[in-house]
């Protein structure tokens, strides 16, 4: 798919293709324990972490993988896509498990497939069907009268995240939108993170959403695809680090196969985690697969998570641990 694929692509709630709070006491013990738990790593296990089981600890958690079922009777997409559109055709619990079980990954968070538009339904049985498993992104139409009550009943559910993904030109306009301002509302008040899909050039408006709703959490996807024409934009990532000065503000440094030169092993991008990580700290940064898409092709699951757990040196086992599952932990699971 092309870089500038529009909005409504058939992926568009993922990267292009490769080709073509506050702390509740629980959160607390369990940041305390994983700081425990790395103090008490032997000093190589700094460098590399093969497996979650190594930290004495839970696995790791994947803060991004979309789902669907070929069964398009019982959950059917938006008219806004055909059936063609849904590439892979196929990519249900089962198949996520054969990837990022055998690396130690055991908790995922699910973001709502752009096939089902508004309708949750699917990634909300899904959480249901797996107890614990999983956590949840949803989407709601912001332009609905009844959003607010939409969030509370996806927030019930479980759902922990709401994707917003602007079309060309309308995040300028979310500063002075009611459905937006209801929506960053509702999500503080219910615990639920804020997750732009958004592009570099959209990073002002973000910035401007944060600083008009302070205490939202937000969670900026894929380095606000820094990196996706093949370049690291010093400016773009300035842009994106400014986003530190609020608190409540988070990175997922995710979907490898589509930023920089896109080839394995993705080391390219360790100078913008290690810029990030300086700026955020590492406990305000969460890796995520973005599946399906990365496991196309030469991109695989391994070659994903090893980028942080085995080549990103600057990291300490205490700061891979918070990349691969406290971060994730913190904002949609606890
Ligand atoms: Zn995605």
């Amino acid at each position: 798919m092309s870089l500038n694929a529009k909005p409504a692509a058939a992926n568009s709630t993922s990267m292009p293709a490769p080709t073509a709070h506050r702390l509740s006491r629980r959160e607390f013990q369990s940041l305390a324990l994983a700081g425990a738990t790395a103090l008490a790593l032997p000093a190589a296990s700094a460098r590399a972490l093969p497996a979650a089981e190594e930290a004495g600890s839970p696995g790791w958690i994947d803060a991004h993988v979309h789902v669907w079922t070929p069964d398009t009777d019982r959950y059917p997409i938006s008219s806004n896509f055909k059936v063609s559109d849904m590439q892979p055709p196929s990519f249900t619990p089962e198949q996520l498990f054969a990837h990022c079980k055998p690396q130690g990954v055991d908790r995922i968070v699910l973001i709502q497939m752009s096939f089902y538009e508004f309708d949750n339904n699917y990634m909300l049985d899904t959480m249901a069907a797996h107890p614990g498993t999983f956590s949840g992104v949803g989407i709601v139409d912001s332009k609905a009268a009844d959003v607010a009550a939409k969030i509370k009943t996806l927030a019930s559910k479980g759902v922990r995240g709401l994707r917003i993904h602007p079309k060309p030109g309308e995040a300028a306009e979310w500063i002075r939108d009611e459905g937006m301002a209801t929506l960053w509302k509702t999500a503080r008040e219910n615990g639920v993170a804020v997750c732009p899909l958004i592009n570099p050039s959209d990073l002002p408006h973000v910035d401007a959403m944060c600083a008009k709703f302070p205490g939202t959490t937000v969670v900026v996807d894929h380095f606000a695809r820094i990196g996706m024409t093949g370049e690291i934009d010093p400016d773009q990532l300035s842009a994106l680090c400014r986003l530190a000065r609020f608190p409540d503000a988070h990175v997922k440094t995710s979907a490898f196969y589509a930023l920089g030169k896109k080839e394995p092993p993705y080391v390219d991008l360790l100078p913008m985690i290690r810029r990030l990580a300086d700026t955020f700290g590492p406990d305000r940064l969460m890796w995520a697969s973005d599946c399906p898409y990365q496991v196309q092709g030469e991109h695989t699951y391994a070659a994903s998570i090893a980028l942080i757990r085995d080549h990103a040196d600057f990291l300490s086992s205490g700061d891979k641990q918070a990349l691969l599952r406290n971060t994730a932990e913190k904002v949609f699971f606890a």
